[in-house]
């Protein structure tokens, strides 16, 4: 009992035939981040348009092989913000100002705990200027804080009771 193979045609350029290729330097966004396809995923790829056509298949077997590359990413964006972080100020403080608990980000850098999406965002914007960031953080649960202990207080100042000077 044979069975032809069915030769599928491209419906982008009409002429070409799919056929699975697996080659480097495609990428796609994966969560987060774009990110290069191992080049080992076949992809069912028209020889004349080069058009991709993903059945649900392939996307289950890029979703496998872009976990691996998306965790080691991370790591590495991890690494960098983590060097900036520590050249400019304690774990602690930066532990504190996020509510981790201690030694929790030296869990992390050991391997022993994988960094969260949010943790990792969090980070990168504290890095960018880490003293700003952690006194506006620190700001905000100061604000908090004492709002909620002079909730016995009168009547609040009109507006947000802070006003910018205004340019000239
Ligand atoms: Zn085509």
């Amino acid at each position: 009992m044979s069975q032809w193979t069915t030769v599928k045609r491209c419906r982008a350029c009409g002429i070409g035939r799919i056929c699975p290729v697996a080659r480097e330097g495609r990428r796609t966004r994966y969560r987060t981040m774009e990110l290069e396809i191992p080049s080992q995923v076949e992809i069912p790829t028209c020889d004349r348009c080069g058009a991709e056509w993903l059945d649900r298949q392939t996307a289950r077997a890029i979703d496998r092989a872009m976990e691996p590359v998306y965790r080691q990413t991370l790591r590495a964006v991890w690494g960098e913000v983590m060097r900036k972080l520590t050249a400019q100020t304690s774990m602690r403080k930066v532990e504190q100002a996020l509510g981790l608990s201690e030694g929790y980000l030296s869990k992390v850098a050991n391997g022993r705990s994988e960094p969260s999406v949010e943790l990792i965002s969090n980070l990168g914007l504290i890095a960018r200027d880490v003293k700003a960031r952690l006194r506006e953080i620190d700001g905000i649960w100061h604000r908090v804080a004492s709002r909620t202990a002079g909730s016995a207080r009168p009547a609040p100042r009109r507006g947000d009771g802070r006003r910018r000077p205004t340019a000239a």
